[in-house]
C-alpha cells in the first residue's frame, strides 16, 4: 500500500522537468515535497494524478500502476491543486453536492465533510463571497469528498494571510490523521509545521529524503 515512484522521467521539449526520480511513500506517511519553483514539485503531482503523462517510469498508487489503471488509482487519491478553480456563482453546498454528483457518491458525505472543514455557517454563501482561506476550506472539502486514501495538496497555503495558514494548517493536521499525504510547498516552515518527512527536489532531482528532525538539522547548518 501507499505509493511507489520509479525512475520518473519527464521532458517539456528540451526541458527537463523530472529526472529519473524515484521514491516510495508508505501508506499513513505525511510526505512534505519541498523545492524552488521550477523545481519540478507540480509535475511530479500531475503525473502522480495522472493529469500529464510522464516520458518514462513507474507509478503504483496501492500497488496499482497509475498508467494500466487510471481510473482505479485516480479515485484513491484526493487533489488539491494551486490556485484551485471553483465556481465562483455557486452556493458552497450546491457546488460540494454538484462535485459529489460526479463521484457518484452519496449525498449525506457533504454535510459531513461542510462541518469537517469547519464551513457550517458559510454553506448558504456564494463562494465568491467568502475569503481565501474558507475558499481554500471549499477546496479542502472538495478534495476529501470522495474519503480517499491519499491527498496531494499543492502549495494548500500560498497567498493566505498569516492566520489563515495557521487555519488552514491545522485543518490539513486534521484530516491528515487517517491519510497519507503529500504536499508540496516552496516554504521550509509549512514543511516543519505539518510533515514527518521531506522530499527536496531541485531541477528536477531528489537531493534529500529524510525523516523531517534530520532535515531540521542540517538545513539549520547551511543557514
Ligand atoms: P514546480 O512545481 O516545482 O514549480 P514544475 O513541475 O511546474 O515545477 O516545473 C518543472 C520545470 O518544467 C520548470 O522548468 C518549468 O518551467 C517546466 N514546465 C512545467 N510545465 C511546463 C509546460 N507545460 N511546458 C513547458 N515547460 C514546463
Ligand atoms: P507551478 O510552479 O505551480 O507549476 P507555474 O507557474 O510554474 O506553477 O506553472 C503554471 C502552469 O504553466 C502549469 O500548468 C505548468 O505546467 C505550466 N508551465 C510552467 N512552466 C511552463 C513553461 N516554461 N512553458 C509552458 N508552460 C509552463
Amino acid at each position: 500500500m501507499g505509493i511507489i515512484i520509479k525512475d520518473l522521467t519527464k521532458k517539456y521539449g528540451d526541458q527537463l522537468a523530472l529526472n529519473k526520480v524515484s521514491f516510495s511513500i508508505d501508506q499513513g506517511e505525511v510526505v512534505g515535497l519541498l523545492g524552488p519553483n521550477g523545481a519540478g514539485k507540480s509535475t511530479l503531482m500531475k503525473s502522480i494524478t495522472n493529469a500529464i503523462n510522464p516520458d518514462s517510469g513507474e507509478i503504483l498508487v496501492n500497488n496499482s500502476s497509475v498508467r494500466e489503471n487510471p481510473i482505479e488509482t485516480k479515485k484513491q487519491i484526493g487533489f488539491l491543486q494551486e490556485n484551485n478553480p471553483l465556481y465562483m456563482e455557486m452556493f458552497v453546498k450546491e457546488y460540494l453536492q454538484f462535485v459529489m454528483n460526479i463521484h457518484g457518491l452519496k449525498k449525506e458525505r457533504v454535510e459531513e465533510v461542510i462541518k469537517m472543514v469547519g464551513l457550517t455557517p458559510e454553506r448558504h454563501k456564494k463562494i465568491h463571497q467568502l475569503s481565501k482561506g474558507y475558499k481554500q476550506r471549499v477546496g479542502l472539502a472538495q478534495s476529501i469528498l470522495s474519503n480517499p486514501e491519499i491527498l496531494i495538496l499543492d502549495e494548500p497555503t500560498n497567498g493566505l494571510d498569516p492566520n489563515q495558514i495557521l487555519e488552514i494548517r491545522d485543518l490539513i493536521r486534521e484530516i491528515s490523521k487517517d491519510k497519507t499525504i503529500i504536499l508540496s510547498t516552496h516554504i521550509m516552515q509549512e514543511v516543519e509545521a505539518l510533515c514527518s518527512r521531506v522530499i527536496l527536489l531541485n531541477k528536477g532531482e531528489i537531493v534529500a529524503d529524510q525523516p523531517i528532525e534530520e532535515f531540521k538539522g542540517q538545513y539549520k547548518s547551511l543557514e
